[in-house]
């Protein structure tokens, strides 16, 4: 049974379009069931609650696009309202029956149907019908599974088919990753080489196509003459025979015609022969002789190879477009250094939330991302006209001239917003009753820090010290990162400046240093790595004490601390490190102010137990939200149950400010919550007056400080603690600043 669900559902994914899909759903289900007719309803786009059938099989062709059914009403209406199946042995005794005038039904009485169900929604009905013989229990469990499975192919099928390129605008949601709008033509991000990421292009240029297709072929087929050459010495004669066999399949026939016809069907090559690749591979996974079906394998690998050397010939990434906006299945901050910055506009990425690394590296380079859009057809993509709406989470493809003026509107409110902000940038930071809160800015790249500086801001609250190492190919040298701190240690000066030590694992990988693990935000994380490997975190307190002196505005912050243990390891290691430097330079060093992040749920239990090692705490709410909720920030199916304004997020921290206030020990929140608008009236109202983000928050939250008063924000948090939910928390918040004028820094317009 597990093949014929694998076959069938492989052959769904494999389909151009939804009907293409539907047709081979309802000829395998006819043949795999025994049944004389299948039928496939789904849902009308713009008319919510009614069904239409949308393929049949074994039923009279033209009804087809003719039949409707409301929920409720007949047997599929029923099906899809109760989402439960049906298995009746005479449906037309049955009350709700409804025929079907001419379809040719009344012929099978016996009939099975189940919803086809997809996040929650009822996508449509899939029903088989017999003229004998009732469907028994394995046959229900089987279509049963069937549509559970195909709701999520559907789902893209659907999506894919509705996409056109030349049609006018299609909305995509998915959720708000970072704030802003931006204006623009999509990207798609061909990280590696892979068959399956090669999106669809077509090209005018067809003899250029098939001669970069053609020198790539014969290129591969010397490699693989000459490595038969050099195998002969090594391997069984069999073995060295089969890439020999590789060599052969690319001196003609249908790999090659296949794709030149493609190819002169206006394709460019990679995308020809990428089909090519998949029809043939496909032939031969149908194959019932395993050996031969094996050979699939064989196919793929001959088709990478191929793909690598037209990769390289084509030099299609070199012109940015002026506004591009980055698209991919799974957009990572590294890859965002692949292009020119003053090129980027905007981000649209199929997987991660807004609190995935590359959501937060947008936020803070100001760059709107739309994230976690299920179902982004992303290959037909490129080169499409784009608006992203980083407020809602949505963007638009193609989009027609009335969605383009509204946003251009909005893009000038945008401006205006920005430019009112401006009269308070050398202000204070008070509440209307007088109550100074401390704004600084979380930084990590090596880019320009005049941003911040011009900013207003109080020093740096979190410096992601892991970007550097991101970038490079090793782990970067004692003197390279000494450089690195002492340029923002400087720029800072008189000015506190935390930097973070390493927090790489996660979503954070190095791809110098793998580690694969099947639960990253469990594994071997930020401080769990440096302890395990001193000589890392031993290099890099160097280069931070080293940097400090003479400067001495630093500050150490110690990430994924989960109890006392780690603190007190680390901070032996520490204090080693200053005394060696100490020597070295023959003078007395201070000890930097050392703190450690909360983030992790045991450090909120063991607050008190923490704050006698450390000077100061810092609450990283991304982390927080994600451990306390057991919500994977980077997972878009969960990304709707994602948020910091949870009320358990809020009694946490309150647990926190209480804990700390024990001891006396300084708290300050580095997360995305301190510079949301929202974030930044909850943690106000806790009494926090220490808050740091992204350098393009500043100004915003400062306004809201200064619109609220201390007592007013106190008071609400005593009413948020009594709501129910995140969502009713975020509206309460939401009405008072839109009460205040403020309701344009959480949406598109003023
Ligand atoms: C956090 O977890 O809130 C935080 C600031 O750290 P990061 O986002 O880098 O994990
Ligand atoms: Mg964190």
């Amino acid at each position: 049974m597990i093949h014929r669900l694998q076959r069938i559902v492989q052959e769904v994914n494999r389909a151009r379009d939804i009907d293409s899909a539907l047709v081979l759903i309802t000829e395998s289900l006819t043949q795999d069931l025994n049944a004389q007719a299948c039928s496939i309803f789904l849902a009308k786009e713009n008319e919510p609650g009614v069904m239409i059938l949308q393929a049949s099989n074994g039923l009279n062709p033209a009804i087809i696009g003719n039949v409707e059914r409301k929920l409720g009403q007949g047997l599929i209406g029923t099906i899809a309202a109760r989402a439960e199946a049906m298995n009746l042995i005479d449906a037309p005794k049955h009350k709700k029956f409804l025929l079907v005038p001419d379809s040719g039904e009344v012929d099978f009485p016996i009939m099975l149907g189940v919803p086809i169900i997809a996040h929650r929604e009822v996508l449509g009905v899939i029903s088989v019908q017999r003229a004998k013989n009732a469907f028994n229990e394995d046959e229900e469990a089987f279509l049963t599974t069937l549509a559970a499975q195909l709701a999520t192919s559907i789902e893209r099928a659907e999506s894919k088919g509705r996409v056109s390129i030349e049609a006018s605008t299609h909305t995509i949601k998915g959720v708000a990753g970072a704030p802003g709008m931006a204006i623009g033509v999509a990207m798609v991000l061909n990280r590696g080489v892979n068959l399956e990421s090669v999106p669809d292009k077509k090209t005018d240029d067809i003899d250029g196509e098939l001669k970069s297709f053609r020198a790539a072929v014969s290129k591969v087929c010397e490699e693989l003459t000459e490595q038969a050459e050099k195998m002969r010495a090594s391997l069984p004669e069999e073995e060295c025979a089969l890439f020999l066999a590789y060599a052969q399949m690319l001196t003609g026939g249908s790999l090659i015609d296949d794709t030149e016809k493609g190819i002169s069907n206006g394709n460019w090559a990679p995308s020809s022969w990428r089909d090519t690749i998949e029809q043939h591979a496909y032939v031969f996974t149908q194959m019932e002789d395993r050996y031969l079906a094996e050979r699939a394998n064989d196919i793929r690998d001959l088709g990478l190879r191929v793909l690598r050397k037209l990769m390289l010939e084509q030099s299609i990434y070199l012109d940015f477009p002026e506004q591009t906006i980055l698209v991919g299945d799974d957009v990572t901050a590294t890859d965002l250094a692949d292009v020119p910055l003053d090129c980027l506009s905007g981000i649209v990425s199929a997987h991660g939330s807004s609190s995935s690394h590359v959501a937060i590296l947008a936020h803070a380079l100001g760059i709107p991302a739309v994230m976690g859009v299920p179902n982004l057809p992303v290959k037909q993509l490129d080169g499409v006209n784009l608006i992203v709406d980083g407020y809602s989470g949505s963007a638009f493809i193609n989009p027609d001239k009335s969605i383009l003026a509204e946003y251009n509107q909005y893009l000038k409110e945008e401006e205006a917003i920005e430019q009112d902000l401006l009269v308070i940038k050398n202000q204070p930071a008070v509440t209307t009753d007088q109550h100074k809160v401390s704004l600084m800015v979380n930084s990590g790249l090596m880019s320009d820090h005049t941003p911040s500086l011009r900013s207003g801001a109080e020093g740096v609250g979190l410096y992601r010290t892991e970007i550097p190492f991101q970038i490079r190919d090793r782990f970067p040298s004692e003197e390279e990162q000494y450089l690195i701190y002492r340029n923002v240690l400087e720029t800072f000066k008189g000015m506190p400046v935390v930097l973070r030590t390493l927090d790489v694992g996660g979503d954070k990988p190095l791809s110098y240093f793998p580690i694969s693990e099947a639960n990253p935000f469990l594994g071997w994380r930020g401080v769990r790595i440096t302890l395990d490997h001193p000589e890392i975190f031993v290099t890099q307190v160097r280069a931070m004490i080293r940097a400090n002196v003479g400067i001495n505005n630093l500050e150490i912050l110690l990430p994924m601390i989960t109890g006392k243990g780690e603190l007190e390891e680390s901070l032996v290691l520490i204090k080693r490190v200053l005394a060696e430097i100490e020597e070295e330079v023959g003078e007395k060093i201070t000890l930097p102010k050392i703190g450690a992040m909360i983030e992790v749920p045991s450090a909120v239990y063991q607050i008190e137990d923490i704050c006698a090692l450390v000077d100061f705490v810092s609450i990283g709410t991304n982390d927080l939200t994600q451990y306390l909720l057991a919500v994977d920030r980077n997972n878009e199916n969960v990304a709707e149950l994602y948020s910091s304004l949870h009320p358990a997020v809020l009694k946490a921290m309150c647990q926190i400010v209480e804990g700390a206030e024990a001891s006396d020990t300084p708290v300050s929140v580095c997360g995305e919550l301190a510079g949301d608008p929202l974030g930044v009236m909850a943690l106000l109202g806790m009494g926090i007056d220490s808050l740091s983000m992204s350098v393009g928050s500043l100004l915003r939250a400062k306004k809201v400080i200064m619109s609220f008063s201390h007592a007013e924000l106190t008071e609400l948090l005593q009413q948020a603690l009594a709501l129910p939910d995140a969502f009713t928390i975020r509206e309460m918040y939401a009405g008072k600043l839109e009460e205040r004028g403020l309701g344009g820094f959480l949406r598109a317009g003023k």
